[in-house]
C-alpha cells in the first residue's frame, strides 16, 4: 500500500465521521445544483451544446501539435516569450529564473491550479519571495496554510466564522461574520499587494490558436490586476487548454460558467495576446507563457483515455460526486480532486501510487452525465483499475480471481462451495462484530447480507417436486 493510499484512507475516514462537515458541504453543493439547473435551462439545447463542445475539444486534442505551434508563433510575433516545460521542475526553474532576472521581491498570483500542480509557491517562498494569492478563496487557504479544497471553490469547506478567525490571526483584523466586510478586508490587503508586486503570475483557462491569445475567466477582477499592474506577467498553462478558434469561446465561456458555478457568464473574461504594445496605455512590459506538459503527453499517447485532456476544469464532476460529497476535497491529497482528479492523477503522478483513487468510486456515472465536454469519467476509473492490475497484479487478488474462475467453471465445485458457505455463515453468526469476525472491517461501514438459506437451484428443484 502506498503512503498516499493510507493517507487517503485515514483522511476519508475522518471526514466521513464528521457529520457536521459533511452536512455543510452537502448543503453548499445542493445550492450549486439548483442554481446550475436554472442556468442550464437557458441553453436552447444543453445536450447539443455538450456534443459540440466535446467535438471542438476532440479536434483540439487530436491536432494539439498544430494548434500549439500556431498559438506560440502568434504570441511570439507580438513579443511574448514562450517556454515549453517538460515537467514541473523545468517550469519552476524557468519561472524562478525570470523572477531573479528582474531582481523581484514580491509576486502576486491569480488563481492558477497549474501552479499548485507544480508546487510553485513552496519554491518561491523557500527562495524568500513574498508570494500572495489574490483569488479570495485561495488567499484564505494560503493564510490558513492549507491546500485548496476544491479546484474551483478553494475555501468552500470554511464557514464565515472560521474565515473571520483566520483573518484575525493572520492579519490582526477584528472578528466579523459579515461576508461583505470579510471581502473588504481581503480587498484592502490585496490592493496594496498589487501595487507592490514586481511579478504577476496567472493561469489560463484557454489558449486560442487562431489568434494567439490566452483567455482568463474569473469573478473578482483580480486576474486583470495581476496580469496588467506588475511589469512582468508570467502565465502558466497546461498544453491541453488550447482551443482552435476564437469563436469557440462563444460556447466555452458560457459553458464553463454554467457548469462551474451556475452563472450564465463569469464576471470577468480577459484575453491577453502579448505584452504591452506600442501606443497601449497599460499591460506588462514583459509577458511569458509557460506551456506545461508534466505527463500530459503520456495521457495523449493513450487513445483509450485521451479524452480526459478535454477537461476545462469546471469542477462540475466534483459537485455531483457522492464520494467527494462524503470524503471532501482534502482527502484526495491531489491538486485535482473528485472524479477528474481520480482519472488523471494516476497518469500525471504514477498509476501504482494513485490507483486507490479509482477504487474510491461508486461508478454511478453522475460525473460522466454532468461533464460538459462528455469525458467518459466513470469508465476511465474502471480502465485505471484494470491497468493497475495488469501492470502489477496483486498476489491476493490473483489468487482470489483465479479461485473464482476455477469455481465458476466447475459446477460441482460451485455447488459444494455454496453449501460450505452456508455452514460457514451459520458458524460465524455468533462472532459478528467481535475480534474473531473475519469480515469485521467490512461490517464497520456496511452490512454483509447473510448467505441465502437455499440456492436457487435447490429452490427450483423443490418447487418442481
Ligand atoms: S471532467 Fe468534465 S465535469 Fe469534471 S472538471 Fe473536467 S470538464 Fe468539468
Amino acid at each position: 500500500m502506498s503512503q498516499y493510499t493510507s493517507q487517503f484512507a485515514q483522511a476519508a475516514e475522518a471526514v466521513t465521521q464528521n457529520t457536521d462537515h459533511r452536512s455543510f458541504l452537502q448543503t453548499a453543493l445542493r445550492g450549486y445544483q439548483k442554481v446550475r439547473a436554472n442556468t442550464q435551462a437557458r441553453f436552447t439545447d444543453w445536450q447539443t451544446a455538450r456534443k459540440v463542445a466535446a467535438e471542438v475539444k476532440w479536434e483540439a486534442i487530436e491536432n494539439l501539435d498544430t494548434h500549439l505551434k500556431n498559438l506560440t508563433e502568434r504570441l511570439e510575433a507580438r513579443g511574448t516569450k514562450v517556454f515549453w516545460a517538460t515537467d514541473g521542475k523545468e517550469a519552476r526553474e524557468y519561472i524562478l529564473s525570470v523572477i531573479q532576472e528582474h531582481d523581484a521581491k514580491s509576486v502576486v498570483k491569480s488563481k492558477t491550479m497549474t501552479s499548485e500542480e507544480i508546487h510553485l509557491n513552496d519554491l518561491l517562498e523557500k527562495e524568500g519571495f513574498d508570494v500572495v494569492e489574490s483569488d479570495l478563496g485561495e488567499f484564505i487557504v494560503q493564510l490558513n496554510h492549507e491546500a485548496p479544497y476544491h479546484f474551483v471553490f478553494p475555501a468552500m469547506h470554511l464557514k464565515r466564522e472560521e474565515i473571520s478567525h483566520i483573518f484575525h490571526e493572520a492579519l490582526g483584523t477584528d472578528e466579523t461574520y459579515d461576508p461583505e466586510e470579510l471581502t473588504q478586508i481581503a480587498r484592502r490587503v490585496l490592493r496594496q499587494k498589487y501595487l507592490d508586486a514586481d511579478i504577476g503570475i496567472s493561469g489560463a483557462n484557454f489558449g486560442i490558436a487562431e489568434t494567439g491569445m490566452i483567455s482568463i475567466t474569473e469573478n473578482e477582477g483580480n486576474a486583470r490586476l495581476t496580469t496588467s499592474l506588475p511589469k512582468v506577467h508570467i502565465a502558466l498553462m497546461g498544453i491541453e487548454k488550447v482551443l482552435p478558434r476564437l469563436e469557440d469561446l462563444s460556447l466555452f465561456l458560457p459553458m464553463l460558467a454554467t457548469a462551474g458555478t451556475g452563472q450564465a457568464l463569469t464576471g470577468y473574461n480577459s484575453m491577453i495576446g502579448g505584452p504591452r504594445q506600442e501606443g497601449e496605455i497599460d499591460g506588462p512590459e514583459e509577458f511569458h507563457l509557460v506551456l506545461l506538459d508534466n505527463h500530459r503527453t503520456r495521457l495523449l499517447a493513450d487513445p483509450e483515455q485521451r479524452d480526459a485532456l478535454r477537461c476545462i476544469r469546471c469542477g462540475a464532476c466534483l459537485n455531483v460526486c457522492p464520494i467527494f460529497k462524503n470524503v471532501g476535497g482534502h482527502s484526495y491529497g491531489t491538486t485535482y480532486q473528485g472524479p477528474i482528479g481520480s482519472v488523471i492523477t494516476p497518469h500525471l503522478r504514477g498509476l501504482q501510487d494513485w490507483k486507490h483513487l479509482s477504487q474510491a468510486s461508486s461508478l454511478c456515472g453522475a460525473c460522466t452525465e454532468t461533464c460538459p465536454v462528455k469525458i467518459d469519467l466513470h469508465h476511465h476509473l474502471l480502465r485505471n483499475r484494470r491497468n493497475a492490475m495488469n501492470e502489477k497484479p496483486k498476489f491476493t487478488e490473483r489468487v482470489m480471481f483465479g479461485g473464482f474462475v476455477s469455481m465458476m467453471s466447475r459446477p460441482w465445485m460451485y455447488r459444494s462451495l455454496t453449501k460450505t458457505a452456508r455452514i460457514f455463515d451459520r458458524l460465524m453468526q455468533p462472532l459478528q462484530g467481535s475480534w474473531l469476525d473475519p469480515f469485521r472491517p467490512w461490517r464497520k461501514t456496511r452490512s454483509l447480507p447473510p448467505v441465502a438459506k437455499e440456492t436457487f437451484k435447490d429452490y427450483w428443484q423443490n418447487r418442481q417436486k
